[in-house]
């Protein structure tokens, strides 16, 4: 490997919302706060973030199933220029492992593949199975995953034509203990209010979008440690989705409507009770790729202090994570910012200089 460049990365260094240093160097690719015999190659000036996590995104996926290798690549480089150095892969029936051979991409951990019950998820994308089996599956990607399963917690019904729990809970319950022995969490996608009590009941760790959760759901939530990640940029689109699919299911569209218009005041709300909040875009799906500077501005707009609604896509997610931030030794994962974000986290959607693995980037 070619000898990597001595950074030296100075202004303010954000290495926690108090924990704030005036440099750092790279050596090696690794952060040191101690000065290095050597001199360095480059100066980068500004305000230094952990590289940035999207919680929730989708790599290897487009709106109608997997994707090929050059567009699996050119998604990951999308979520690169954004600072998007970390992120959570929330289902992908693609096989990305080559990703992590590639020193220039970003980080994945990944969920493996969505489980969901039959018909009701987005063609081609989960595993559509019954409740039977659903212990078997959760297994298999258990073991297939970095750490995270993925399941459907609710879609629409047809037949009832609005949103229901897709899942029994004692088939949860087991599901769930057996990820568990597995070494992995487990997170759900849910828009409604009906599954949550269910999943959090059946020892579920997170849930994604969480647009349902009630004064009644909340403490639950705040009481067992269950995480949330809201994914307001895609929950942004449910008014065109339901003008969509209106006709067909004037209930559900009127559902969607009215998750949308208490969209804030849900997150407010459960980060006012405590509830661990982390940013996600949902990009991969239908969604592009490199929104998640866009995200913590919607946690701020939500209520978020600019302080937590940063946590949510570095220090705060990073720890959730189990990955290291900006902490003596670290890969050298990180972005440099023009301004203050704790100013206004607007400046995400800017960053003057990308550091990966210790290389310039971007
Ligand atoms: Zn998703």
């Amino acid at each position: 490997m070619a000898e990597r460049e001595v950074l030296h990365i100075k202004g303010r260094v954000l290495a926690g919302p108090q924990d704030v240093a005036d440099e750092l160097w790279v050596v090696g690719g690794r952060i040191t706060y101690d000065r290095p015999a050597a001199e360095a190659d480059a100066t980068i000036t500004g305000w230094t973030l952990p590289g940035l996590v999207d919680a929730h995104c989708h790599v290897g996926l487009d709106a109608h199933g997997a994707v090929d290798r050059a567009t699996t690549e050119k998604q990951a480089l999308e979520e690169r220029a954004a600072g998007t150095l970390l992120a959570r892969d929330a289902g992908s029936p693609s096989d990305t492992r080559w990703i992590d051979d590639r020193e220039d991409l970003p980080k994945i951990i990944r969920a493996g593949r969505h489980i969901a019950r039959t018909r009701r998820y987005i063609r081609n994308y989960a595993h559509e199975i019954e409740p039977g089996v659903l212990t078997a599956y959760v297994r298999q990607e258990a073991r297939r995953g970095d750490g995270w399963v993925k399941l459907v917690g609710d879609w629409i019904d047809r037949e009832v034509g609005d949103l229901t729990a897709c899942w029994p809970k004692d088939a949860l319950s087991e599901a769930i203990a057996a990820a568990h022995e597995e070494g992995a969490r487990v997170t759900a996608h849910c828009f409604a209010e009906d599954s949550l009590a269910d999943l959090v009941e059946a020892g579920i760790d997170c849930i994604e979008h969480a647009t349902g959760l009630t004064d009644e759901t909340i403490p639950l939530f705040a009481g067992r440690g269950v995480a949330i990640v809201p994914t307001l940029v895609n929950i942004a689109t449910f008014p065109a989705l339901a003008v969509g699919g209106e006709t067909k299911f004037p209930r559900w569209a009127v559902h969607l409507r009215r998750l949308h218009a208490r969209r804030y005041e849900t997150v407010r709300n459960a980060y006012d009770a405590g509830i661990a909040i982390y940013a996600g875009t949902d990009a991969g799906g239908s969604l592009a790729h490199g929104l998640v500077g866009e995200e913590v501005a919607e946690l701020v707009k939500a209520g978020l202090p600019a302080e937590a609604a940063l946590s949510a896509a570095t220090w705060g997610a990073r720890g959730w994570l189990g990955r290291d931030g900006l902490t003596e030794g670290a890969a050298a994962d990180l972005v440099v910012y023009d301004a203050d974000p704790r100013e206004d986290v607007r400046v995400l959607a800017a960053p003057r200089r990308i550091v990966l693995r210790g290389t310039v980037v971007g």
